[in-house]
């Protein structure tokens, strides 16, 4: 069901079982579901959660965690020949793989994306239905602000110091969904934060509901490790119950 948004997720009790899927224009029922809503699994699968009996609902959310968002950004190299013919990939930093350098099938050559965390806006603690806090990430703005420049051009002059004064234009941004935040984490003296948390392929093995892979927090590299989640996935449905 193409452009069809998923308003709701249940158990069906009257045809004989399986999961009803509620779109927008019609209901859909399926023996297996696999929910890679992106951004909206979590908040996805927390309507399923949420119809399971109270009793089982925090031990179920322990495996479904709730989204944060971190905003990457890219600036383009302009007015600058690139001297790069291949990807450049610095050391990672904290929350993403760090400011590295693109070439388009153009050859145009971009930098990033760097991370900027979407700032939390319900504490932690307070774990709501829709399993995303007071983020929605249809509201995050996805301008990129120019003023992250000076940053970029002392990242990218770390692996190539020729880069020019003016060679950086603000390009395009992304949203990734993740399943933790820096803030929540910090240790006593507010310093580093603590942790790296990766995303997340949660079957009927982890959170015991039947039928049923919740993708959460897929951000990089999701799409470079599609092929190898799919068949995780796969494995997950065809091994459940045994
Ligand atoms: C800035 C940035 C850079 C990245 N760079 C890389 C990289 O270099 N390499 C890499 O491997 N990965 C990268 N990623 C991550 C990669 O984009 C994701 O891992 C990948 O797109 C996840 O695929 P997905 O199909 O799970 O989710 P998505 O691509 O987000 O697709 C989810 C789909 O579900 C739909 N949907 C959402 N809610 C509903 C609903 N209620 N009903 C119906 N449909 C719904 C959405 O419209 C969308 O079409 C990057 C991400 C960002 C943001």
């Amino acid at each position: 069901a193409l452009n069809c948004p998923v308003t709701d997720l249940s158990y069906d009790q009257e045809h004989g079982g399986g999961i009803l899927v509620k779109t927008e224009d019609m209901d859909l029922y399926c023996e297996n579901l696999v929910n890679a809503a992106g951004l909206f699994s979590a908040q996805l699968a927390a309507k399923l959660v949420k119809k399971q009996p109270k009793s089982q609902q925090q031990q179920k959310r322990n495996f479904i965690p709730r989204h944060y968002f971190a905003k990457g950004n890219y600036f383009r190299l302009e007015g600058q020949r690139t001297p790069f013919s291949h990807l450049i990939y610095p050391v990672p930093e904290p929350g993403g793989l760090g400011v590295h350098a693109t070439l388009d099938l153009n050859g145009h050559c971009r930098f990033g994306p760097d991370v900027q965390w979407i700032p939390v806006a319900t504490d932690n603690n307070v774990v709501d239905d829709e399993c995303m806090g007071d983020n929605n990430p249809d509201e995050i703005d996805l301008n990129v602000d120019p003023h992250r420049a000076d940053v970029f051009y002392e990242q990218v002059r770390r692996y190539w110091p020729g880069l020019k004064d003016g060679s950086l234009a603000p390009d395009y941004a992304g949203v990734r969904p993740k399943v933790h935040h820096p803030d929540l984490l910090r240790d006593a003296d507010g310093g580093a934060s603590l942790g790296f948390a990766d995303f997340m392929v949660q079957g009927p093995q982890e959170h015991g509901m039947a039928g049923v892979v919740h993708l959460i927090g897929m951000e990089s590299p999701g799409l470079t490790s599609c092929l190898a989640v799919s068949e995780l996935v796969a494995d997950k449905l065809l091994l459940q119950g045994s």
